[in-house]
């Protein structure tokens, strides 16, 4: 099985951590740069982004992410992670920076405060069996994306799910869900990649 790593800085990495495991990986968390090293993908979880992005830089992973990913390892963010994921951000907060490596805006807490928790059902292509069921938290939405970057399911209009070659992101969380689907399709990608 592919070693299928989740940045384990903050936010919720044991969910991830089990979804990977029963899709079929072999899930580790992340760390420390040599623990990076030695994973075949990526998971970003769920969190805080302005968080995750000083962690990042506080225990110096976010080069060594920033080449990983240039170097074409599967990475998936879900929420926080689509955000660390994105090339820009709308709305930073101060000092917050990505890793990036999708050609996309993002906006942050996007859906408003009558909406800052819900759930809705996503058709989400590239997953089969009918939609998924989408949790969104304080979730980010995909303003715009460059020409490189296809979108795999939308909400209201917005695009909450987008593929850039090796890179996946959803403004939703499937950990949550106990539905593995979208992890089986992040493990697929690692397995194709390796
Ligand atoms: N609002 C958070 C952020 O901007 C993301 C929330 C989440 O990951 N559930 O980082």
């Amino acid at each position: 099985a592919p070693a299928v790593g989740v940045l384990a800085l903050q936010g919720d990495t044991r969910e991830h951590l089990a979804a990977l495991e029963a899709a079929g990986a072999r899930a580790v968390s992340v760390r420390r740069a040599e623990e990076l090293e030695a994973v075949d993908g990526l998971v970003i979880p769920g969190g805080e982004s302005t968080t995750i992005s000083k962690l990042a830089v506080a225990f110096g992973l976010m080069e060594p992410l920033r080449e990983r990913i240039r170097a074409g390892m599967p990475a998936y963010g879900s929420c926080a992670g689509m955000i660390m994921l994105a090339d820009k951000i709308l709305d930073p907060r101060s000092g917050q920076e990505t890793i990036g490596g999708i050609d996309m805006i993002v906006r942050r807490n996007a859906f408003g405060r009558q909406n800052e928790s819900f759930e809705a059902s996503l058709i989400m292509e590239g997953v089969d069996g009918g939609p998924v069921e989408g949790v969104f938290i304080r979730a980010p939405w995909v303003e715009s994306t460059g020409a490189e970057t296809t979108t795999l399911a939308s909400y209201d209009g917005h695009a909450v799910a987008v593929r850039q070659g090796n890179l996946l992101a959803t403004s939703f969380h499937p950990e949550l869900t106990g539905d593995h689907r979208v992890h089986g399709l992040f493990t697929e990608m690692v397995r194709s990649a390796r």
